[in-house]
């Protein structure tokens, strides 16, 4: 056999073998024991593992990666050019072989490291699921959290354009939220906390994305982009952390950031979860079905929160520049993960109106934590 033919086998069976180990981790996923068993397991060691590696490194390993993807990308395209202006079937092909065994090779690390965790149990975060028996309770419920709200933003300064000016350094805010995850205590959670990471080289891409922060399975990184706005700061950096402890549905990670922020005695963390948040508590009171409590509720807000929330909306709609690519492409990624998609990342409203009434059929999660953090805490 020819060293072309050699070589040319050698690669058909490396990228045979990667896309067989694909294949099997992905339907082994659908067990949820199995998926359960791997996160607890390989993920977490590895995730114990990265932390000590990557974590330590002062830059972020997955802006690295894409940079080196890009440069690859680049030349892989030029190369399959040049050999297609020849002619050349066989030096195209190898390059396409070796095109397909570095794309599955991601496709497969990124399943090992973080797409297992898919099918875990529910993330275990409290929850009062039983509906309460009155529904005007909602509003005094609902009064008590927007108070709290209002409470947070008298003690934190905002600029002169609205925006609220974030009171920590980045490793003030590592060290704030290592303390805040020790209340994470089942074994549900990989124990290390890590220290989340700025997104320096790729922030202004990623806010055009509109994305204010990436967790990169192979390394356990935590990225957040230190471009999105200072009130959803906090809420990023817990949901950006819980990915990296074994979290990775996009709805467990937001539920975990919200007992995170809301549960802190720190007023700034509160404030981050309850702009991010409290949105679903509207819905409740919705079902008092007095219009004016409704009316009061979204008009109970301080100045500053009102002018904050203003500044976020027309800040992110003046970075909108690909937007809609993103939003396509996260999609298509979280649906190629066997997730639904971008509506996960939305709490699960799940209120109904009969003729003209408004009913609770169940809360929401963040409704539930609410109520939890009402009724039970
Ligand atoms: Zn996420």
């Amino acid at each position: 056999m020819s060293r072309y033919k050699k070589r040319f086998y050698a690669n058909l069976i490396t990228l045979g073998s990667i896309l067989l180990t694909y294949i099997i981790l992905l339907l082994l996923r659908l067990i949820p024991a199995v998926s359960e068993w791997w996160s607890r397991t390989i993920s977490r060691g590895e995730q114990i593992i990265n932390n000590r590696i990557f974590g330590y490194l002062p830059f972020s390993c997955f802006e690295l990666f894409i940079i080196l993807l890009a440069l690859y990308i680049i030349g892989w395209i030029v190369v399959t050019v040049r050999h297609l202006i020849r002619f050349s079937f066989r030096g195209s092909s190898r390059y396409w072989l070796n095109f397909g065994i570095v794309i599955s090779l991601i496709f497969t690390v990124y399943m090992g490291t973080a797409g297992m965790e898919y099918n875990r149990k529910p993330v275990d975060i409290p929850q009062h699921t039983e509906l309460i028996e009155d529904p005007q309770d909602y509003k005094i419920i609902a009064k008590a959290f927007q108070d709290d709200f209002n409470e947070c933003s008298t003690k934190l300064s905002f600029r002169e354009d609205g925006s609220l000016i974030n009171p920590y350094t980045n490793k003030e805010l590592d060290q704030i939220m290592e303390v805040e995850f020790k209340k994470l205590d089942s074994d549900y959670y990989t124990k290390v906390t890590t220290h989340a990471k700025k997104m320096n080289i790729f922030g202004w891409l990623y806010r055009e994305l509109q994305i204010t922060g990436v967790a990169f399975g192979p390394t356990s990184e935590a990225n957040v982009n230190q471009l999105a706005t200072s009130a959803e700061y906090a809420f990023t950096t817990a949901h950006e952390i819980a990915h990296t402890k074994g979290i990775i549905r996009e709805e467990d990670a937001n539920l975990v950031a919200a007992y995170i922020c809301l549960t802190s005695s720190d007023p700034y963390l509160r404030y981050s979860g309850y702009m991010c948040t409290i949105g679903s508590l509207g819905y409740l009171v919705k079902c008092t079905n007095v219009e004016q409590d409704y009316y009061d509720f979204t008009h109970g807000y301080t100045k500053e929160i009102a002018q904050d929330s203003k500044y976020m909306h027309e800040y992110w709609n003046k970075h909108d520049m690909l937007g809609k690519i993103s939003d396509w492409m996260n999609d298509l990624y979280l649906k190629l993960q066997g997730d639904k998609g971008t509506v996960s990342y939305t709490d699960n409203i799940d209120i109904i109106k009969d003729d003209t009434e408004y009913k609770v059929s169940s809360y929401s999660r963040y409704q539930a934590l609410y109520m939890w953090i009402y009724l039970d805490k």
